[in-house]
């Protein structure tokens, strides 16, 4: 139902933006229709799911640990878990780098499309580099000062008010861990009570799948209807090569992992995993869709609880392979859009910004354009180059959030797979 809403969705959406096109009235009246009845349908499926993320994580984590009972298998976990995420995000950037320096689609990009874009778009890249300048640390302390607000903040309340997810990570392995160290019957209850908080949780999400296939449709229908279609003609082969990156990451380099570490079979995981994929292409979030891929990771794929509560909360955060596969891809694009040359080792320096940023990008839609600000700004590309591409940016995050959530998804099979067996 959800695939066909999808597939509804986008093609309702294309079919009134050209009927619509050049008529302002029409305009008008598609954007209020729009903004007063799909716009609030898509959000109320997005806020129950965002809803439930903090205390999902929260509960599930704390008692996945704390019913580990040996907290060494914890480490066992965590290492592999970390190196996954770093050698998957280095291949996906690599792909988009490599991609994008064979075909070269800017060298012959047009100087007047180039300047018209570069205009309308210049707001959204000001605000969007507005957002950089907070982002960035100087000298050594304001890094080591910024890693360590990163990972354990004074204060866990207002990180949790920000969606900051790695202090509650850390705050919900700290609780687990700290219950593994306490009396039998008071650890018990304590693991009783956080079971039935996620319980409830994962049931609450359950109400917001039912909604699923009309928001679905909403939220791709608002997309597709405002989509800018005539910029998709300028910009097609850029667009065209960073969806051949995803489909290579999806369809080529997961199965490969899963048949190599899981010896599960790729087409059917990919299939059972499909509700994952549509939530995550229609929200164009990895954290809104953190209480889908643990319900599905655990009640279809066969993920023990333990394993999906602690790898899929730190993946939403840390492993972004599409975003490193687009950071990758769009660096080199307007690099030569703008005629900069970059030499191979620039080249390399930029798969390892691509793969350190994507660790530090928010979930969110759009999460990564003001790092990736930061990444063409470290290599001599104009940052405010950004807004060439923002016009097609929907279409393009809506793909990488299905490849960061599915990196995820297939590390908590392998962590299931190989580290507990038990
Ligand atoms: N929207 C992406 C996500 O949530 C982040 C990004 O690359 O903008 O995974």
């Amino acid at each position: 139902m959800i695939m066909f809403a999808l597939g509804l969705g986008a093609l309702a959406g294309i079919i009134v933006n050209i009927s619509v096109s050049g008529n302002v009235g029409a305009q008008a009246v598609l954007n209020t229709l729009i903004d007063t009845i799909a716009h609030p349908v898509g959000q109320i499926f997005l806020r129950l799911l965002f809803i439930v993320v903090v205390p999902l994580v929260f509960a599930s984590l704390a008692s996945g640990v704390a019913g580990l009972g040996d907290i060494s298998k914890l480490g066992k976990i965590g290492g592999r878990t970390l190196l996954f995420f770093l050698i998957t995000s280095a291949f996906a950037a690599t792909v988009g780098i490599t991609l994008l320096e064979v075909v070269r689609p800017g060298d012959g990009f047009d100087p007047a499309a180039r300047e018209i874009l570069m205009k309308s778009y210049a707001t959204q890249a000001s605000e969007i580099q507005s957002k950089t300048g907070t982002a960035v640390a100087t000298g050594v302390l304001g890094i080591v000062n910024q890693i360590l607000d990163m990972f354990i903040p004074r204060n866990i309340t207002k990180a949790i008010v920000n969606m900051e997810m790695i202090p509650l990570i850390v705050f919900s392995l700290l609780l687990g861990a700290a219950l593994t160290k306490i009396a039998d019957e008071k650890r018990e209850a304590m693991i009783k009570w956080l079971d039935s908080l996620s319980e409830a949780m994962i049931t609450i999400v359950g109400f917001a799948m039912k909604l699923a296939p009309i928001a679905v449709f909403c939220l791709i229908f608002s997309v597709t209807a405002r989509f800018g279609l005539d910029l998709l003609q300028k910009l097609g082969i850029y667009v065209f090569l960073i969806l051949l990156g995803y489909a290579i990451v999806l369809f080529l380099f997961y199965p490969i992992l899963l048949k190599i570490l899981t010896k599960r079979n790729p087409i059917e995981f990919l299939t059972k995993a499909s509700p994952i994929m549509v939530t995550a292409f229609s929200l164009s979030s990895s954290n809104g869709t953190l209480p889908t891929s643990i319900r599905i990771s655990e009640t279809v794929l066969g993920i023990r609880p333990k394993v999906a509560s602690f790898v899929l909360p730190l993946g939403a955060t840390m492993n972004m392979n599409g975003t490193a596969l687009f950071e990758g891809a769009v660096v080199l694009f307007i690099a030569q859009v703008f005629g900069v040359d970059l030499s191979i080792s620039q080249q390399i320096l930029v798969v390892m910004l691509c793969v350190i940023s994507s660790i530090g990008v928010a979930g969110v839609p759009g999460g990564s354009l003001p790092l990736l600000m930061i990444v063409m700004a470290q290599v001599g590309v104009p940052p405010d180059g950004i807004a060439i591409i923002l016009g097609v940016d929907r279409l393009l995050d809506m793909g990488r959030t299905v490849i960061n959530v599915m990196g995820d998804v297939v590390c908590s099979a392998y962590i299931n797979d190989s580290v507990m067996e038990s």
